[in-house]
């Protein structure tokens, strides 16, 4: 018998990914949406985390549209590391990717008083709030009915705080919503960690802001 999937489908996306799995890309070859295909706008923290779920996507007829907004990510040299390394990704699959600006001051603006608050703290809860935000707006603007987040892939971060912030982000634009998921289900984290290597992506060594980096 097969095994069921832990992985919940909105019931939007499932028609064409209840068909089962499809061939995905191949390196170098382009992913062209088909009319009617189904589409997800997927922020992207960093490549490995991405890596995973946008392959089960894509084997599941669902195309994501990789949304590279970070603006917490400190240094801006660190940042670029990241951003490059999830473009390499998009573009070994053919697949659209798309790069918004990063203000990390306003990003500062918006966690300030927030500083010494702990990992999985309000600091975080502001700062999924923040890309989440601008995420579903992106997702609007392109006419594409959901998001999602490879933030959730983590297993160092509170996945009930995300789910809870893309929720909220969907409230604020309207006319979208947000696929709360645990991608880490399914052998996904696993999957995570043989393209880390297959990929040989580069692989942070803290979440991303000033206040997460190791202390020296
Ligand atoms: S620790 Fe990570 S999730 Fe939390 S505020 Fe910093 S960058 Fe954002």
């Amino acid at each position: 018998m097969a095994k069921q999937s832990s992985i919940i489908v909105p019931d939007e996306l499932k028609s064409i990914a209840s068909e089962g799995e499809k061939s995905i890309a191949s390196e170098g070859e382009e992913h062209i949406a088909s009319e009617g295909e189904k589409r997800v706008m997927l922020h992207a923290c960093c490549a490995p985390c991405s890596s995973a779920i946008v392959e089960w996507l894509l084997a599941h007829g669902i195309t994501p549209i990789i949304y590279y907004y970070n603006p917490n990510i400190y240094p801006e040299e660190e940042y670029l590391t990241r951003k490059n390394e999830s473009k390499r990704h998009a573009e070994s699959l053919g697949i659209r990717w798309i790069d918004d600006d990063y203000n990390h001051e306003n990003w500062c603006c918006a966690v300030k008083g927030l500083e010494s608050e702990p990992e999985r703290g309000k600091r975080c809860e502001m700062c999924f709030r923040y890309r989440l935000l601008a995420t579903a707006k992106m997702a609007k603007a392109q006419g594409i009915a959901w998001f999602a987040t490879t933030l959730a892939s983590s297993r160092w971060k509170n996945l009930e705080q995300i789910n809870a912030a893309g929720i909220w982000a969907a409230e604020q634009v309207g006319g979208v919503s947000f696929w709360a998921q645990n991608w880490r289900k399914d052998g996904l984290q696993e999957r995570r960690n043989e393209l880390l290597k297959a990929y040989n992506f580069y692989n942070q060594l803290y979440c991303g802001c000033e206040f997460s980096m190791p202390k020296a």
